[in-house]
């Protein structure tokens, strides 16, 4: 099987979990939203090393015959595989009902966050004009950086940090900084 390639080094497997995959027409392309692709691309780019984003193709059986798609994403649940890393459907149970993962416009790379976040500093009017309006605070984070297009409380040449779930109501989801496009400087909040 042939994976669909969305950019150089991007296929839509890592976008998408595999329920999602084999049972849309299009595969979920139309789930996702497309700025995602030059906003990873880019960040590939500039990092100059493979990032992973969903795990689980290299982990599909040769033999494809009987193949059960919701048996197979649940295996990859129970083994730690990443499978929602991008899109997140309804089958998923993490993270809030109306998420930027939920609406496809959210995807999670895996690699060096600290050294995702510099080059997100370093380029981020490019960034920015690709459409990327949020990522979540690395002090919170191990092994990927999120980042989305979504554009609640955007301010205008600005990318918007955002707290992940912390487990402190002080910190818990809230704008812990900006990184002015113009500049690239970071700005972070007090916030405890
Ligand atoms: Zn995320």
């Amino acid at each position: 099987m042939k994976r669909i390639q969305l950019s150089a080094n991007l296929f839509l497997d890592e976008l998408v979990d595999p329920l999602t995959y084999f049972t849309e027409d299009d595969n979920g392309l139309s789930k996702i939203d497309k700025k995602l692709i030059p906003i990873f691309q880019l960040l590939r780019d500039k990092y100059g090393k493979s990032i992973g984003v969903n795990a689980w193709w290299k982990h599909l059986p040769l033999d494809m015959t009987n193949f059960d798609p919701a048996k197979f994403l649940e295996s990859m649940i129970d083994q730690g595989v990443y499978v929602w890393s991008g899109y997140r459907s309804p089958s998923c149970k993490i993270g809030a009902a109306k998420s930027a993962h939920k609406q496809g416009k959210a995807q999670d790379p895996k690699g060096d966050e600290k050294a995702f976040f510099k080059i997100v500093c370093e380029n981020a009017k490019e960034f920015y004009v690709l459409g990327l309006r949020r990522i979540e605070n690395v002090k919170y984070t191990k092994g990927w950086l999120h980042g989305d297009t979504l554009t609640t409380n955007h301010q205008p040449n600005k990318i918007r940090i955002i707290n992940p779930k912390t487990g402190d109501k002080r910190t818990d989801n809230k704008h812990a900084g900006d990184i002015d496009v113009l500049t690239g400087e970071v700005t972070m909040f007090k916030l405890i």
